[in-house]
């Protein structure tokens, strides 16, 4: 789909992707750090004390991947909503302007 200015009419537009990049930022942190956690505590239940190192270190390896990788794909799709619906997404390189693309009803 062919996207053109409304001021202007140029088809030299790009998207900003302002809200997806930071979004999925936010989202490998959040992740990592919420599957990170979660891995020293399953690690204690599971195998007390000893488990508990053991199964933090490779919990915390396996989970902050996993998670990061998740929270990246979570915040990038957040992101995406943000950028259509609340930030004015694409802008012309032609004018200057910034606009939203309207969605189809
Ligand atoms: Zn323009």
């Amino acid at each position: 789909m062919p996207l053109i200015c409304p001021k202007c009419r140029s088809g030299r537009v790009e998207a900003r992707d302002v809200g997806k990049k930071t979004g999925s930022a936010l989202g490998v942190i959040a992740g990592a750090a919420g599957a990170a956690t979660g891995g020293a505590a399953l690690g204690a239940i599971a195998g007390g004390p000893a488990g508990a190192v053991l199964g933090h270190l490779a919990g915390t390896l396996m989970r902050a991947l996993v998670g990061g990788a998740t929270g990246c794909a979570v915040g990038a799709a957040l992101g995406e909503v943000v950028d259509e619906n609340i930030l004015a997404n694409h802008h012309c390189l032609n004018c200057g302007h910034r606009f939203r693309l309207k969605r189809a009803e």
